[in-house]
């Protein structure tokens, strides 16, 4: 781990991770314990008060950001494969998130760089100020699935507002944090701003939120790790921001260019194996168009390549973990069992390594908006089909789920495409495409998918309080 720009090799616990195409282990990683995370802690509370950080520019910190995104972008085909070789995305997909990791480094520079203060309009003879300013540390967690993506997301709009971080990466993936950790350092940040312990969450992350020396937390993470840090977070009174899980609803109108919809559709839940917070896993088709459309779906999910993630044209890599694919499966039989029918998929693949852990592009229909398929996050490669009659039926139906990440529409119509999504519950709607994301667009949920939104000019505010400045001119 990196604590105050120390490599840490033995901490006396270690973290076990695995090559999911193959099953094979990876040399341990040290895991954090509580005397780590309160080194972890303290050294960046140091950090974070240090004149020589506490003071620098607005455009030295940029610069600083912009050092480290040179430094990912001339790694980045490792940092892709560190990725891969511990959650198993396809090579592409990895090769894509650096890219924009890279990107969210350079937003934050330009963010951090062209951000002023706002002088209100006064009410009387005085000047009023708002600046903004840090907190001090920042503690961030993140998942397995997208490490580096939101690994970015967090540090770097946490650092362009002048904060510390300690950055706990998780259990399965902790190489992409350490790497960038490591980039950060020969870039020039000063040591303590950016530690990085993995570590579980019940040991770690738990301490970790529970340290007084932490004043904000930022979590990207299942629904109930994000509830157990936001009643720890509610004690200590500390701000959260919270990006949680989905059960995304992809609606598809009887007037919708179907082919356009299929393929969406389709990249919308199987891309990363499903393994996606936004993964379109609640698909809602029109009646009359069910049919045709199952047809389709279906056959395109038959024909996704599932494979080792660095082979040519793969498009679907294993689950990250076998425990996982062991609850999806669980899932899956469930919902049969439930009386799902079985359109695609439904089992492991043949051909491919026995220790990998695989699974097909999976498609289930005959159930309803209530059945436990259609309502609990699978985060894996399992798409649930239900059928809406009208609008208002569908806007019942969609909103019926105690998530609200994001949501498609397909329709040619686009006055009601603004009716319905104007009336869907969701951190993010979007029309005739999906999964389109943008580091300049505010992003988080609804409902029990979060609190709070990550990205976008604003990202950076997550990370800073207001301070008001109030100047009296005098009399008169
Ligand atoms: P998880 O909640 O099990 O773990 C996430 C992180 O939290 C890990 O680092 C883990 O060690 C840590 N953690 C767990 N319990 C903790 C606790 N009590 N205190 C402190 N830290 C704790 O989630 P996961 O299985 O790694 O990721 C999958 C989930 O993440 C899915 O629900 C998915 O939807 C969600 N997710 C959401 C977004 C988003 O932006 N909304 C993005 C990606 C993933």
């Amino acid at each position: 781990m990196l604590i105050d720009g120390e490599a840490i090799a033995d901490t006396g616990s270690v973290l076990h991770t695995f090559n999911p195409a193959n099953g094979t282990a990876h040399r341990p990683t040290a895991a954090a314990g509580e005397a780590q995370v309160d080194a972890a802690v303290n050294a960046a509370a140091r950090a974070a008060a240090e004149p020589a950080w506490r003071d620098l520019l607005p455009h030295q910190r940029a610069r600083l950001l912009s050092a480290i995104a040179d430094g990912m972008q001339a790694q980045s085909e490792q940092l892709a494969r560190l990725q891969m070789l511990e959650n198993g995305k396809v090579w592409k997909e990895c090769l894509a998130q650096v890219a924009g990791a890279v990107a969210t480094f350079r937003y934050y520079a330009a963010v951090c760089e062209t951000q002023g203060s706002e002088m209100p309009p006064a009410r009387g003879n005085y000047w009023a100020m708002t600046t903004y300013e840090p907190f001090g540390v920042v503690a961030a967690i993140t998942p397995w699935n997208s490490p580096l993506t939101m690994e970015a997301q967090k540090v770097a709009p946490a650092l362009a507002a002048g904060n510390a971080v300690v950055l706990k990466p998780s259990e399965v993936t902790p190489s992409a944090a350490l790497a960038l950790g490591r980039i950060a350092l020969q870039a020039g940040l000063p040591k303590g701003l950016l530690n990085v312990i993995p570590g579980t969450g019940v040991q770690a992350g738990r301490a970790l939120v529970a340290h007084p020396g932490v004043r904000m937390i930022s979590f990207t993470g299942g629904t109930a790790s994000g509830r157990a840090i936001a009643q720890t977070a509610a004690e200590r009174l500390v701000p959260v921001a919270l990006e949680l899980g989905g059960k995304s609803p992809h609606i598809v109108f009887d007037d919708a260019d179907a082919d356009a919809a299929v393929k969406a559709v389709a990249d919308g839940i199987f891309e990363g194996s499903g393994q996606s917070c936004v993964a379109g896993s609640r698909l809602f088709v029109q009646r009359a168009a069910l049919p045709s459309f199952i047809d389709k779906l279906a056959t395109r999910a038959r024909s996704i390549r599932v494979d080792l993630p660095d082979a040519p044209g793969a498009q679907m890599g294993p689950i990250a973990t076998a425990a996982h694919r062991a609850k999806i499966e669980a899932m899956v039989a469930q919902a049969l069992s439930d009386g799902g029918e079985l359109l695609a998929g439904g089992k492991r693949p043949d051909g491919l390594p026995q220790d990998g852990s695989f699974y097909l592009p999976t498609i289930i229909g005959g159930l309803r908006n209530d059945s436990a398929l259609a309502q609990q996050e699978v985060f894996g490669p399992v798409l649930c089909v239900l059928p809406f009659d009208d609008e208002e039926d569908l806007i019942a139906q969609a909103n019926d789920s105690v998530f609200g990440l994001a949501a498609g529409i397909w329709t040619r119509d686009y006055a009601r495409a603004w009716r319905v999504a104007r009336a869907l519950q969701a951190g993010v709607v979007w029309i005739n495409t999906y999964k389109q994301l943008s580091i300049s667009v505010p992003f988080g949920g609804y409902k029990e998918s979060g609190i709070g939104r990550e990205k976008g000019i604003s990202g950076m505010r997550l990370y800073q309080q207001s301070k008001a400045l109030i100047w009296g001119l005098g009399q008169g």
